[in-house]
């Protein structure tokens, strides 16, 4: 048993829809814990050093700009395999391949303005909680 923690994102779409609940029932169903969590604001700038990966995609500054169009809620899940079981529950990047049930087949409204992030590796986790959070922000 692998207890792993991962950067989860419900990002300004779903804030803006009245989503938070929601969206963190399908997590806690799928048997993630929320050990950490707050509702902010990103800044552009925030935003851009965030997806610095995606800087040469020719999405990066609509992302960015989407990211910052609302509020976020940021929050560190924990679980047994919780970056792959994260990624499960979420659904495919695109809303049309994400299988029936995901967080993004049935809340997504665009391949771009998809719901949630979370992150996509132990290591990228572990950089993308510290990024928002510091260790005592953490409560298991
Ligand atoms: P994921 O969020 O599933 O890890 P990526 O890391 O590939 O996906 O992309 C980051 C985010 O960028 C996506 O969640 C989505 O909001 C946006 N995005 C990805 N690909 C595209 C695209 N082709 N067009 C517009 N937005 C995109
Ligand atoms: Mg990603």
């Amino acid at each position: 048993m692998t207890q792993e923690r991962t950067l989860s994102i419900i990002k300004p779409d779903a804030t803006r829809r009245n989503l938070i609940g929601k969206i963190i029932t399908k997590l806690e169903d799928g048997g993630l814990k929320v050990v950490a969590q707050k509702k902010i604001q990103l800044t552009q700038e925030m935003a851009k050093e965030f997806y610095e990966v995606h800087k040469d995609r020719p999405f990066y500054n609509d992302l960015v700009n989407f990211m910052i169009s609302g509020p976020v809620v940021v929050q560190v899940l924990e679980g047994e395999n919780a970056v792959l079981k994260n990624r499960e529950i979420m659904g495919a990047t695109n809303p049309d391949e994400a299988k029936p049930g995901t967080i993004r087949k049935e809340f997504a409204e665009s391949l771009e303005a998809n719901s949630v992030h979370g992150s996509d590796s132990i290591d990228n986790a572990k950089i993308e909680v510290s990024f928002f959070f510091d260790d005592e922000e953490i409560v298991g």
